[in-house]
Formats: C-alpha cells, structure tokens, sequence
C-alpha cells in the first residue's frame, strides 16, 4: 500500500501519512485480540478506557485500542470493516484536523472513530452533518456501533421538546446540523433560568463537509429575531424612489465585491424626495438605512436567481443548492425591502435579538475537526483561521475518473449547443449522466435546450431534502440524465446501476466554472467513487458571468485576437491559462470579502463574549446585589468623569446634572450640591462617593431577602437582553455607515473598530445605570432608612 501512497502525494504529507500508518499496524496487529472478545467482553472495553481517560485526562493512550473496538464492533453491527485508510481518516480527526477524502470513501464511518474516541471523556462530542436528513441517518446507522459499545447516542433537529433537547446534549455523542446547535447557543444565552439551557460546555466537534460550513455559508449569520413595526408604507416609498435610479448616476454597483451604495447625487435625490436638508444627520438614521436596504434589494438581488416570488412571497434561493430555502428570511428590513421591490405583500420585519456566524460558533469549541472530499485548495484560510490542518487521505482504490481538459466557447450559446451535442452522443451509448449548474436558472437554460433536442432528463430544481436524495441516487443508472445546481443531495453518493462501469461509469458535465476550484471539485467528484470508472468535462465560455466579472477588462483586449472554429470553440494553452487565472482572481475576491467580514465580526464577536459572560455571572449567581454593588460604584464615578471635564474650567461644569443623573438611581434624592457651582473637581467628589459607600454598605443588608434576590436577577437579565439588542442594531448602522465614509482618511477596519468599542461602552454604562436603578427601587421598596445617612449635604 506504501508505495501506492507515495505515487499520490508529496513529501510533506508523506512523512505525515507515515506516522499514521505507522499506527494502523499497530491497530491492525490488535485484531485478532479484539476478534476473540465477546460482545459483553468488548463492551467492557468502553469502561475501561474511560476510567484510564479520567485519570490520565487524555485520549491519546487509548486510541489505538479505542480505534480497533469500533472497527470490530462496526464488523458486528454493521458488518463493515474500516479500511486502513478510514483509520488514517480518523487519526487526523482525532487531532484536530481535516480528513480530505473524495466522495464515497464513507466519511461517515471514519466519523465513528474519532467520536467514540472523544464520547469516552464524557464531556460530549457533536457530529455536525450538513442537513436533518443526514443527522437522523448517521446517528441510526453509525450510532449502533456507540450504543453497541455502551456509549449514550443523541440526535438534536430543530422543533424538539426542552426536555429532548437536554436529553441530547446529554449523551456522550450528538448529531446534528451545526445550524441547530448555533441557535441553541444564542438561545441558551437568553434564557432566564438555568434549568431551560440545553447545551453542556464545549468539548469536541467533527463537521462533516467541513468546507461548505465553514467557507460557503460564511456569509449567513444565524439570527434569532423578534417582531418590530416600522411602517410598511416606509419600505414601498423607499422602493419607488429607488426605483427611478440610474447606475452611475445616483449610485455605483460594484460587481466584483456585489456592494452598492448612493452617490452624492442619489443622495440629493432622497434628501430632495422627503424634504430633509442631511441625509448623513442621525436622526435620519433610519432613513438612511432602509434607503440602503432598498438599493440593495434592487441591484443586489435578481429574481428568479437570489429569490423567487411565488404566493405573492418572497422566497429565497439556496445560491449553492438551488433549493427554496423555506422559512428563511432577510434581516434588518432587507427581506421587506424586496417584498416592496416586487409588489409582494410587505411583511413584519424581524429585528435581531441575538446573531453569530456559524464560524464564530464553532470557535467556541476548544477542538475542532472536520471531513470533506475538497479543502486543500482552501488550505491556508482553514489554517489560519481555524487552526487546522488539511490532509489528503488516500483513497481505498485507486481514483479511475478521467478528468478532461475544459472546452471553451465564444458564447453561452456555442457552450449550450455543444453541450447538448455531447449529451446526445453519450446518452445513446446509455452512459448516465449528470449536468452540474451554478444557478436555478442556468438548470433551466440547459434544460431547454435538452427539451428542444427531445432528450428525457431529471431536473433537481427546488426539490425537497429527500426527493433530491432520491433522484440524486437514481443518477447513477443506465440511460438516466440529470441536471443539478453544484450541491445538490451533496452527502449522497451516486452509485453506479447495472453495467453501467462497463459503459464508463458516471459522466459529469460541468456547464460554468465555479467560484472556486473547490466547487467544481466536488462536482467532478460525484463520479468515480470507490474506484468506479468515470469521467467529468467542463464546457464554458468566455461569456460566463465569472468571466465578465472578474476579468471584462481583458476579455476586451483580448477578444478580436481570438480565433474560435466554426462551432465557436477555442484551443490554445493560452485561452485555459486565462480562464485559471480568472477563477484565482475570483477566490482571491471572495477569500478577502470573508477574511474582511470575519474581522469585521471579530468586534462584535469579542463584546459578545464580554456581554454573555456577565449575563451568565448573574444567572448563575444566587446572589445578584454583590455583584450589582461594584457597578454602583463604577456608575458614580462613570457620572462624575463625564460631566467634570479637565478640558472645562470648573465654573462650566455642570453640577446639576450630576446630581440628577445620580440622584436618578438612588433611593432617595441623596446627593445635593449647596452651591451652583464648584472650583475643584475634590467638591464634587466628597459629595459624591461617601454617599454611595454608605450606600452600598446599606443595601448590603438586602443580600437576604431571596425573593428580592430573584426579582432583581429577572429585571437585570431583562436589561442585558434589551441593551444588546438596541446595541447590535447600532452596530449594524455603523456598519453601513463605514462603507459610506471610506473617503476618510482612516482605515475603515480600525474605525468600525474605534467607534463599536464607544458604543459598546455606552451600552455598558446604560446598563450599568439600569442596574443601579433597579437596585435603588427595591431598596426604596424595602423603606430603608437613607434619609439619615445623606453624607455630607
Ligand atoms: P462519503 O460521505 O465519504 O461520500 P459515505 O459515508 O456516504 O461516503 O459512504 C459511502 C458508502 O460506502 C456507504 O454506503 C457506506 O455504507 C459504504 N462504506 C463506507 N465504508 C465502508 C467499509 N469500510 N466497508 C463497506 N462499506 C463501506
């Protein structure tokens, strides 16, 4: 087998691939032993590593042991053996690393290594696979051999009880959707009671195509939304006057990054449209924002391609799978805005309670790992922003797929009829085949064309999960034609019907090249699995949309030079160089864009952790005055900072407002300035801070009273959430807004940076305000006896 390895991958990942086969013989070498054991026997086993998990508080001494039981327990369960190469799947796993390994190679099984493996700690491990469909099929199929071995097995889809929730989490290992588990988090981070959290802390996550979560649905944060009322008529108003707006003229689209924004003459016209003077004054925020939302949703978003409208509602597209996304909606107005677009019905817009991206989850688990057949092109963003390592894993059987070279074309048209000449041909030889698309629309475009050459074909096109799986799964028979957007059923694998490997296996059609190599990768590799024969084809052309994007320039250089055949086809080593370096160019562009939005998210991401951590301190605490007590103090001083400005002679100060301020939050009106005004800043501060240590030593006495206790906790909790909530809203303004300013000189990363720290701390002090005030009511409530102790007045 070593030598076979050694034909497919360089030196680097030989030395790496050696260590772990390496650990296979050993593994190998413990089966017999393993063999011999009877199932009560092999059970055992599980006990026994556990305890030698607890005390040496490591895996690593009885994973070669742990990896042998799996796989003999999977002989008697499943009747499937683990390949030697599954097992070097699963060592990476188990360090934290991706397994690259093609389709077919049964990612699934290797999975139950690394589970079981990490489920002996008993801190819980959970297998994120990409839909509901997959989890319930994982935990049903692989999960026999954890519960054959003793460990508790747990499945976590969306609509179940708090109390089966809990039970999930419970077990050593948990499947699901990483969707799922996100919105657990933010909704364990809302609850009011810890008896209504469903999720254990952190321990160990394996995510199965690990590259469409981490990178491909990087740009859709997880969002739990509650009910606003902005007026309906807003959004139609902002829909009309957008609608009369020319490119270039009132506003600029940039294809290449897709964002947009108003010129200053658009501007004008918005300013001059509702009778205000600045559209940049913040109390049009509000204006602004929808205006923006509105211009998104016209140039941004193409119906029929990002949406649908069906019912007179708008229906978003899963850009990679083509399928409806059903229930999902835009947020911050941006989904009503297209509903004015359209004329549909506007609905309630949603606003934001709580929101992380699926990336920021999974970096909450101190381990990460994950599978796929296509990362190594994304190697280093998965380095460095994940911190793991890609490993391509060899493959059981040689890969017998022919990858050709592209066929360009001139034009769409050219592509689509040589296309449809190729799919003639072959499908009279009986050869499946599979017709693999970048868009719904694209899947329609081919499907005309096929119709117009009388050819039958399935068309994957806005299905259900599990109609897409089963018609996914037919595509492998004889005779059968299948056009599909690139994900499609991804996670299925096509196997191969009757004396169809003797006509050539499954032949793949790529109709565009995809944003990345990755994507046509996975494309390619729904052929030619476990060793079958097969083959994959690309047909493009120059007037592709990726093309007219990212290289239009020159494109027009370089067009009169060509000299296509009289089908409008193109050869030449130079016309594939030009194509390749566009498609760097494109992930290059979609690369930057995530990195930018990640650190973007890294402000909020970091103030989330700040806010959470304070919100899980008071739920957790039975004790909420101690911890209200500094915050107290802080305020008070906070107040005397603000308005006792060194910048300000002292005669400017304004005294009064920082009795008001303060006096707001204590019981009673308790600090009160004889003068009107002050000469040293020492004034203020002797007539401020003893009052408030008397105080605080005052409510101290209300640690007792648990009733008041409770209450308290319920009103701050009440607080956080509502703080945060006004607080993401304005993060999200600031966001916008830093696109409009980048005239200014600063860098707009450090700005965003600069100003959400200010308005974090602002939040942080309203709260801080809020909690004060609670405090004083409920010591007013309990008729303390504060007029006696007014300090000095
Ligand atoms: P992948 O996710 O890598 O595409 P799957 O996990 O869907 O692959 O597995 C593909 C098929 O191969 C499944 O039907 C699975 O049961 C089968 N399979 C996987 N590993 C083995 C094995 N060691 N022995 C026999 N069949 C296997």
């Amino acid at each position: 087998m070593l030598t076979y390895i050694k034909k497919i991958v360089g030196d680097d990942q030989q030395r790496r691939l050696k260590k772990y086969m390496k650990q296979v013989e050993k593994i190998n070498a413990l089966e017999p032993e393993f063999e011999k054991l009877s199932d009560e026997e092999l059970r055992l086993k599980t006990e026994i590593f556990k305890e030698k998990v607890q005390t040496s508080n490591s895996v690593e001494d009885v994973k070669l042991e742990a990896f042998a039981a799996v796989r003999e327990a999977s002989k008697r369960v499943l009747d499937m053996r683990h390949f030697d190469v599954q097992m070097i799947g699963g060592l990476v796993l188990s360090e934290g690393n991706i397994s690259e390994m093609p389709t077919g190679e049964g990612k699934t099984l290797v999975a139950s290594l690394t589970s079981y493996l990490q489920g002996l700690t008993g801190k819980g491990v959970h297998v994120i696979t990409v839909n509901d469909y997959l989890a319930k099929r994982d935990r049903e199929q692989i999960g026999q051999i954890h519960e054959f071995l003793g460990l508790r097995v747990g499945l976590n889809i969306s609509g179940m009880s708090l109390a089966e929730k809990q039970e999930a989490y419970q077990a050593d290992i948990t499947y699901g959707v990483g969707n799922e588990f996100g919105f657990d988090h933010l909704r364990d981070k809302m609850v009011f009671d810890v008896k209504q959290r469903v999720q254990r802390p952190y321990h160990f996550a394996i995510i199965d195509e690990v590259d469409s979560i981490l990178i491909d649905e990087a740009k859709t944060p997880l969002i739990i939304a509650g009910k606003t009322s902005v007026s309906k008529d807003f959004h139609s108003l902002c829909a009309r006057i957008v609608k009369t707006f020319k490119e270039d003229v009132d506003y600029i689209f940039d294809r290449e990054t897709k964002s947009t924004n108003l010129t200053e003459e658009g501007i004008a016209k918005v300013e001059r449209g509702f009778g205000i003077d600045n559209m940049y004054d913040l109390e049009h925020q509000t204006l602004y924002h929808y205006m923006i939302q509105a211009l998104r949703a016209r140039v941004m978003f193409q119906r029929d391609v990002d949406y649908i409208v069906k019912d007179n509602k708008i229906m978003l597209v899963d850009m990679f799978t083509g399928r409806i996304m059903d229930g999902r909606t835009l947020s911050n107005g941006l989904h009503q805005a297209l509903e004015a677009k359209e004329g549909a019905e506007v609905t309630e817009e949603n606003k934001t309670q709580a929101s992380i991206t699926i990336q920021n989850y999974f970096r909450l688990y101190p381990k990460l790992s994950g599978m796929t057949g296509t990362a190594k092109t994304e190697e280093s963003e998965f380095r460095e922003l994940y911190g793991m390592d890609v490993i391509q894993i060899p493959t059981n059987r040689p890969i017998a797929r022919n990858d050709y070279e592209d066929r360009i074309f001139m034009t769409p048209e050219q592509k689509y009829d040589a296309v449809t000449e190729e799919v003639k041909k072959i499908h009279a030889t009986g050869q499946p085949i599979l017709i693999g698309t970048t868009s719904i629309i694209q899947s329609e475009e081919v499907a005309k064309y096929l119709d117009k050459a009388g050819l039958a074909y399935e068309l994957l096109n806005a299905k259900t999960v599990e109609q897409e799986i089963r018609l996914i799964t037919m595509a492998g028979q004889k005779g059968q034609i299948t056009i599909a957007t690139n994900m499609a059923g991804r996670g299925t694998d096509i196997k191969l019907g009757e004396g169809v490997a003797e006509l050539g296996g499954l032949y793949v059609i790529g109709t565009e090249r995809h944003e990345s190599r990755r994507i046509d990768n996975q494309l390619k590799g729904r052929s030619g699995r476990q060793g079958d024969p097969g083959r994959s084809q690309f047909f493009i052309s120059i007037k592709d949309e990726m093309v007219t994007r990212f290289a239009s320039e020159d494109l027009e250089k370089m067009e009169p030079k060509l000299v296509p055949d009289e089908n409008g086809e193109l050869t030449g080593k130079k016309i594939h160089e030009f194509i390749d370096r566009v498609q760097r160019v494109c992930e290059h562009s979609n690369y930057s864009v995530r990195e930018y939005n990640l650190k973007l998210d890294n402000v909020i991401n970091e103030q989330r952790g700040v806010i959470y951590e304070l919100r899980d301190k008071i739920l957790l605490s039975e004790d909420v005055v101690s911890i209200i007590e500094p915050m107290v103090m802080d305020y008070a001083r906070h107040i005397v900072e603000t308005h006792c400005d060194g910048e300000m002679i002292p005669e400017d100060w304004n005294i009064k407002a920082i009795a008001d301020e303060l006096n707001e939050v204590l019981p009673a009106r308790m600090i009160v300035f004889k003068e009107s005004s002050v000469s040293e800043r020492e004034t203020v501060e002797n007539a401020v801070y003893p009052v408030f240590e008397e105080y605080v030593k005052q409510v101290d006495a209300l640690k007792e009273n648990s009733a008041l206790q409770f209450t308290l906790k319920t009103l701050l909790l009440g607080s956080i959430d509502k703080r945060w909530i006004l607080h993401l809203e304005s993060m999200e303004r600031l966001k916008e807004g830093i696109g409009l300013r980048s005239y200014s000189q600063e860098d707009p990363m450090r700005q965003y940076a600069r100003e959400g720290l200010q308005l974090f701390e602002m939040m942080y002090h309203r709260l801080e305000k809020n909690a004060c005030y609670h405090l004083g009511t409920m010591a007013a409530a309990e008729a303390m006896k504060f007029e006696k102790t007014g300090g000095k007045r």
